[in-house]
């Protein structure tokens, strides 16, 4: 097979993932997650006309000369139910919430009126029929769809959900997914220190990047270069949705990885992608599970993870958004890039009067994990590029999926 480019390396693995089955959870764990329901209100929300003002609910006809002076007859809180019908030169306090009591069709705030002796109250300008009235079913109308299915579970959301009294409901299922490093010389977490040996890096930061999106992975450890002790672990990996397997996918004469998983079954469609870093990112399917094969490199099987693993685990997971935000920069100075491969370079952002500015985190070699650590984005720099001036416009996928900033953005 020929090199694939990103956009069809993609594809493919888009279209090999399936979206999973449904669960139920409780509204207290469903944040993040996505509907895959339909839900409908269960009442009309607001469930009466009420007032949104703490005021005076009054007839507007009233008020066609002022200052008017009208008579208190009843005080309604929120909660309350008006006694009393407002007849003319007559008015209700009202607290906000409260139903708007028969007979009045405006509500006029406490802060325009003022005392005028006992149960009276003055009032100096005029309202339109409708003011600061807040109509029945404003907010949801009973049995009107509120939400559909593939909505995002955001605190909005939630509130909603509240608002129709949905203690549970039916949710993607996340996928389970596992990680599995492989190669002789890695060194655990747990081992001690021996200077001849790599740190097995890869296994937290792939797992802290399945546990960016909302899922909390198995790690399987580390497999030897053998392919008898690679199977073992392989076949493990193969219970789960999606197993993610570090190192070995390349081409040299102990990367064992793509024969064994294809004797176990696994059917490749796909081993070569055009980019810099992630170029010998493998992947294939059996009917229950996808196989990442990531590069070793530290930064490679992160910058795959994030353009192929993360948009097939939220495609799995019931999202329509896949992908990273995407923001316009100007670049802070030249880069250089050959021709032939799309190149992903991590940059820090700041930003000034005329918007965002990328600058290079430093040297791009995909085994200096500190360009990854220190990134804001990734600049996409296509692959029919042979080079960035300083001050282009490029475009920067932000690797902050929560997208805060370090100022507020805008001037009072
Ligand atoms: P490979 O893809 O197995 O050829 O590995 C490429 C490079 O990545 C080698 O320098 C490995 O030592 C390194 N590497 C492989 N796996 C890991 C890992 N789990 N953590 C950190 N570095 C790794
Ligand atoms: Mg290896």
């Amino acid at each position: 097979m020929e090199h694939l480019s990103v956009t069809n390396a993609l594809k493919c693995v888009l279209e090999s993932v399936k979206k999973l089955d449904a669960e139920t959870v409780r509204l207290e764990q469903s944040l993040n997650r996505v509907l895959a329901e339909g839900v409908r209100a269960n009442r009309d929300q607001p469930p009466y006309d009420v007032s949104a003002m703490d005021g005076y609910a009054l007839r507007s006809a009233d008020l066609a000369t002022v200052p008017a002076t009208l008579a208190v007859i009843e005080d309604i809180k929120a909660g309350d139910m008006p006694c009393k019908t407002i007849q003319a030169g007559q008015c209700a306090r009202i607290m906000t919430g409260a139903p708007v009591p028969a007979g009045a069709d405006a509500v006029i705030r406490v802060e325009d009126t003022r005392a005028a002796g006992a149960g009276h109250v003055q009032i100096d300008h005029a309202v339109r029929a409708g003011n600061d009235i807040r109509c029945l079913g404003e907010n949801m109308r009973n049995g009107e769809i509120v939400l559909t299915a593939g909505t995002e579970i955001t605190p909005g959301v939630i509130g909603i959900l509240a608002t129709v009294k949905r203690a549970h409901l039916q949710v993607t299922r996340r996928p389970r997914v596992a990680i599995l490093s492989t190669g002789n010389e890695l060194e655990d977490m747990n081992e001690p220190v021996d200077p001849n040996k790599i740190p097995n890096s890869n296994s937290y930061a792939l797992m802290a990047q399945v546990q960016a999106l909302g899922i909390e992975p198995s790690l399987l450890g580390i497999a030897r270069d053998d392919p008898a002790e690679l199977a073992e672990y392989l076949q493990r990996g193969l219970h789960f949705d999606v197993l993610l397997v570090s190192g070995g996918s390349s081409v040299g004469v102990h990367d064992y990885v793509r024969p064994t998983i294809e004797s176990l079954g696994v059917k490749m469609l796909f081993w070569r992608v055009s980019m810099k870093p992630g170029h010998p990112l493998a992947f294939g399917t059996t009917s229950q599970t996808a196989v990442f094969g990531l590069p070793g490199n530290p930064v490679s099987s992160m910058v795959c993870f994030e353009e192929f693993v993360a948009p097939a685990l939220r495609h799995m997971m019931g999202h329509t958004r896949l992908y990273r935000r995407t923001v316009n920069a100007r670049l802070a100075h030249a880069v250089k890039v050959r021709p032939g491969r799309t190149e992903f370079i991590r940059v820090t952002l700041s930003r000034d009067d005329a918007g965002y500015i990328a600058t290079s985190t430093g040297t791009q070699s995909s085994g200096v994990s500190l360009s990854m650590a220190r990134a804001d984005g990734l600049l996409v720099v296509s692959a029919a590029s042979s080079g960035l001036a300083a001050g282009e416009t490029v475009t920067v996928q932000l690797l902050d999926g929560t997208v805060f900033q370090n100022d507020a953005g805008f001037e009072e």
